[in-house]
């Protein structure tokens, strides 16, 4: 890494820090990378942003990867991503990647967590982070998207450190043209069709000119559906056996199915992971790169 070292005038060169830093997240395993700028995040709620995790803050490194493999979303018994993990990986490359910014260009970073804070809330979105450093566009059915990769996973780096900022994509990943053309036609998209909020789903939504321009999400229709082991799951079979009287009838829930899935999951599935995502399968953005012989 030479970015201090080819700096003439004695200043650090903070686009070349960028390559090098980015460099090292795609050798790594990276898909995708790209920065934000901090003060970009005024549209988060006040708490939510860069600077209320770690002060000073300048830029939001954002990287993308750690996809289900294709071959997970052909399986039939897709409880088996359940109980494993993929996600964490690109939580371990962010730690990695803020350690370095600490250690060799001298720079507080903050690996934004996964998981939640007070009120069920993010820390700060992972997926705005995602957005606005232009490593996807969010979509009608939630998760940022990428054009060609579709849907991954993101992990974001608080740094005051100033790296030059990407920018927002230009043309979104969603709706993808067949989406657009499906909903001229039936006023529906794959997504919205698979989990539609009108009839016990999740989804809605209008397409515009190409464009999203209304959306809608039940999110707790939603989080009884992908978090159904993990945390909730754990919560409630706790409270559950607790609240049991019988002995016999404890002990099965503790030895249950449910229970064990859940403790499996929470141990090695150690950040949430998708445990519907019908709406993911059914997206065109991606098909290509997840389609194997
Ligand atoms: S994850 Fe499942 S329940 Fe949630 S919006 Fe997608 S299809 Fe609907
Ligand atoms: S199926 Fe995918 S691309 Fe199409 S509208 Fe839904 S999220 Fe967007």
């Amino acid at each position: 890494m030479n970015a201090k070292q080819k700096n003439k005038s004695g200043k650090m060169d903070f686009a070349l820090a960028k390559t090098e830093i980015v460099g090292v997240a795609h050798n790594s395993g990276a898909l995708v990378s790209g920065v934000a700028a901090a003060e970009a995040f005024e549209v988060a709620p006040a708490g939510r942003r860069p600077a209320d995790l770690l002060p000073n803050a300048s830029s939001v490194l954002v990287i993308g990867g750690a996809q289900p493999r294709a071959g997970d979303w052909q399986s039939p018994n897709y409880q088996h991503m359940e109980v494993t993990t993929t996600s964490d990986r690109i939580q371990g490359l962010a730690l990695k990647l803020a350690r370095i910014v600490e250690d060799h260009y001298g720079y507080y970073a903050v690996c934004v967590p996964p998981g939640v804070d007070q009120g069920q809330q993010a820390f700060m979105s992972i997926s705005m982070a995602a957005d606005l450093a232009g490593c996807g566009s969010t979509s009608l059915a939630g998760p940022v998207l990428h054009s060609e990769y579709g849907f991954m996973y993101y992990g974001a780096v608080i740094t005051t450190m100033p790296l030059p900022a990407d920018g927002p994509l230009e043309t979104p990943a969603c709706p993808a043209p067949e989406c657009v053309e499906m909903y001229a036609a039936e006023g529906t998209t794959p997504c919205t069709n698979v989990c539609p909020i009108g009839s016990g789903g999740c989804l809605g939504g209008r397409v515009e000119a190409g464009r999203i321009v209304e959306r809608q999400y039940d999110r707790a229709r939603c989080t009884t559906r992908v978090q159904n082991y993990w945390v909730p799951g754990f919560q409630k079979v706790l409270g559950e056996t607790l609240r049991e009287k019988d002995a016999e009838k404890q002990k099965m829930k503790l030895y249950s199915s449910m229970f064990s899935r859940t403790l499996w999951s929470m141990t090695y599935s150690n950040v949430s992971q998708g445990q519907c995502a019908e709406c993911m399968r059914v997206c065109p953005v991606g098909l290509a790169h997840r389609t194997k012989r």
